[in-house]
């Protein structure tokens, strides 16, 4: 099968990169995901790849040379590899390589090999294609393990023999379910044995290179697909079992409450329907890690989840640490969204006071919106009247924080009169007193007991210090 690249918008560049390789007198071969996304028809990847049967650096700065002299080529010699910019394109060249590898690590002894050999060592049929961009065949496309067919089939399957392929560099398993997930494909059963096989194996890979392949499943249309097929593989006990250990349905005294493991990838389908923002998608998959340390069955109550939301915010903090997923905002950002996600429901429950209403703007802040996009994926009942009540439920709170927003300004609330405003009325040094006043000036503008305005703060702050034995 010959590869028609005649209207390809990088002939240019393919057919230079031939020249130079002809001239060097090395074999020159397209491999990888753009090969994969090209034949698929999909948006290609911006960075290309390129294997010789020779050496790649040397190929990668005769390429550049020809391009323009001045062009800069970094070099990853340990890989034996050799890439540069050119018009928005990443260029990475290698040389073609046999591979082996030892018990306890993902790094393997390499030798020098053919196109062939390289290929075996990629990871699934569909990512071992490789286009050649050699004089006699140019176009030609090489596919000795029928990704071709495997791509007209949807179907993931390692080169080799599964288990050995997984083994090898156990990374594979969570690139296997991302491409599922992504590109909407089945797992073969023989791939899909082995990863139950190797789970344990993921041990050795780090959590950097976990949390990449992580993410894009998150990012993707249906996260579900891969979070449910990480269950079923053991994987996502082994990555997060506070997850996992969601699942099941209990019963008591004929009393039940619903699986919050399937409930949460409901949740975090629905919430991808709404928003592409990683965290928020985090913030979905988290919102109930609470409920499974708080479970209890109380008798003529039910089964209760009390302060899962607080204990599911600490949980967040344990969990990116381990996970070395990032501890600032985007952290802080999950942990507050987990911490609020069940208030506006409450604030239905309790009665929507003006002043519950401020302590949610105050404490949502900017992320007021996002808090709403996440209660609304959290609604999963199937009966629609319920549905329809509870979405009703949150317009009204909605409609009702507006309009304090608009009286109050709370949002994003700056104390209306400064610490340095207070120690200069009273002629203070900092100390404790400002703290004490800033705060309650605070709580009288959530409460209702004064408007936020400057000269009410103010008026406030005279009544308070005074009480405190303090004189302007
Ligand atoms: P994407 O761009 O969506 O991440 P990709 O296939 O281009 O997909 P890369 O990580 O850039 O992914 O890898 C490029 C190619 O290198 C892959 O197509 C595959 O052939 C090979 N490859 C990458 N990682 C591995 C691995 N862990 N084991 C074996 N081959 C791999």
């Amino acid at each position: 099968m010959v590869i028609n690249l005649s209207q390809n918008r990088n002939l240019k560049l393919f057919k230079l990169i031939s020249e130079v390789a002809q001239k060097n007198g090395q074999s020159v071969f397209i491999v990888g995901g753009y090969v994969r996304d090209l034949i698929m028809k999909r948006k290609v990847p911006t960075d290309i790849d390129f294997v010789t049967e020779g050496n790649g650096i040397e190929l990668a700065k005769s390429v550049a040379q020809e391009i323009s002299p001045s062009l800069k080529v970094s070099v990853f010699k340990t890989y034996g590899t050799a890439m540069f910019k050119h018009n928005g394109l990443d260029l990475e060249f290698v040389g073609a390589r046999k591979e082996s590898y030892a018990e306890d690590s993902r790094k393997p002894a390499v030798e020098g090999g053919t196109i062939e050999d390289d290929q075996k060592r990629r990871d699934f049929t569909i990512n071992a294609l490789a286009i050649s961009l050699n004089h006699e065949n140019f176009g030609a496309l090489i596919d000795p393990f029928g990704g071709i067919e495997d791509i007209k089939a949807k179907i993931i399957k390692t080169p080799l023999e599964p288990s050995q392929t997984f083994s090898d560099d156990p990374l594979r398993m969570m690139r296997a379910i991302r491409f599922a997930t992504t590109l909407g494909f089945e797992i073969e059963n023989s791939s899909r044995d082995a990863i139950k096989k190797e789970a344990e194996r993921m041990k050795i890979v780090s959590k950097e290179r976990v949390m990449v392949e992580f993410n894009k499943i998150m990012l993707s249309e249906k996260p579900s697909v891969g979070l449910k097929l990480m269950e079923q593989a053991g994987l996502l006990d082994l990555l997060i079992p506070e997850l996992t250990a969601l699942k099941g349905i209990e019963e008591i005294e004929g009393q039940s409450h619903k699986d919050n493991f399937w409930h949460t990838l409901e949740v975090v389908d629905n919430i991808s329907v709404n928003t592409d923002k990683l965290w928020l998608r985090w913030a979905a998959l988290l919102h109930d890690i609470g409920k499974a340390p708080t479970k209890k069955f109380v008798p003529a109550v039910g089964w209760t989840f009390h302060g899962h939301e607080f204990l599911g915010s600490k949980m967040v903090k344990t969990l990116f640490t381990r996970l070395k997923l990032p501890l600032g905002n985007d952290m802080k950002y999950v942990q507050k969204l987990v911490k609020l996600s069940s208030r506006p429901i409450s604030l239905i429950d309790d009665g929507t006071s003006d002043a519950a209403l401020r302590r949610l703007l105050f404490d949502a802040g900017p992320d007021l919106e996002d808090l709403f996009t996440l209660c609304k994926a959290d609604i999963t009942t199937k009966n629609s009247s319920k549905q329809e009540k509870f979405k009703k439920n949150f317009e009204y709170v909605a409609e009702k924080i507006k309009e304090v927003e608009e009286k109050d300004q709370i949002r994003n609330f700056q104390p209306p009169i400064t610490g340095e405003e207070i120690m200069e009325l009273f002629n203070l040094k900092p100390g404790r007193e400002i703290g004490i006043l800033k705060e309650k000036v605070k709580e009288a503008i959530l409460e209702g007991v004064i408007s936020n305005n400057k000269q009410e703060a103010h008026d406030f702050v005279l009544k308070e210090a005074a009480m405190l034995g303090l004189k302007p």
